[in-house]
């Protein structure tokens, strides 16, 4: 566990609604569920994870701080708007969602080898170097993603695919090494230095 999730968790102790109303973007709205399940039944993925929405919403009032945020499901979210389109109290849940996983990376909690948390660690790694997604360098680092032997066994299943794509110039293995990104992407990155900065800012001030 950080220092940072200890001294929240007792901050809060007793009160993880509270925590989330502070803490998680859109979290005030989490008081304003009346559990009709409407979200639950209306995710095409729901059935798949552990918890549904309306069950993490439950859970955050319920004060079940750990459960909630070394939860895999907010990582499952696809951002496909159903649950926002039906839900009758107009509770922003895909963002809940994703501000909850936002949250739990920030505690240290977030599951680490959570399949879709890996790729969007990779996914902004790869934008924010150059300010544009090296495609051809993404997509090896995934093949990867679960260790060396597994990466060279998923990139020999792929081979014929590989070469009927670069026979058709629609692989360039060169652009792993000389893609260019955008130009100023030293400015690209102040920008984000600072947002973060400021974010990090409002978090301290906030549990201060
Ligand atoms: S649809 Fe809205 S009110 Fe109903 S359980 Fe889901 S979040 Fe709560
Ligand atoms: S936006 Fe996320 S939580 Fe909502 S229905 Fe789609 S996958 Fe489920």
């Amino acid at each position: 566990m950080s220092n940072g999730n200890t001294a929240l968790a007792e901050k809060y102790r007793n009160n993880f609604l509270q925590e989330v109303i502070a803490n998680v973007e859109e979290g005030e709205w989490v008081r304003m569920c009346m559990q009709c399940g409407v979200c639950a039944g209306s995710c095409p993925l729901g059935n798949a994870w552990a918890h549904t929405p309306q069950e993490i919403f439950m859970m955050i009032r319920a004060g079940k701080r750990e459960e909630v945020l070394t939860s895999d499901s907010m990582w499952m979210c696809t951002s496909c708007y159903n649950c926002i389109v039906r839900c009758p109290r107009k509770l922003p849940i895909t963002h809940i969602m994703h501000g909850l996983a936002h949250y739990a990376e920030r505690m240290g909690l977030a599951p680490k080898n959570q399949p879709t948390r890996k790729f969007a660690l990779e996914f902004w790694k790869n934008l924010t170097k150059t300010g544009r997604v090296n495609e051809t360098s993404l997509g090896v680092k995934l093949y990867f993603i679960d260790g060396f032997v597994s990466g060279i066994k998923k990139g020999l299943a792929a081979l014929p695919l590989g070469l009927r794509m670069f026979k058709t110039k629609r692989l360039d293995p060169m652009a792993m090494i000389s893609s260019s990104g955008c130009k100023g992407k030293g400015d690209i990155h102040k920008i984000l230095a600072k947002a973060k900065a400021i974010e990090d800012a409002k978090f301290q001030s906030k549990n201060a």
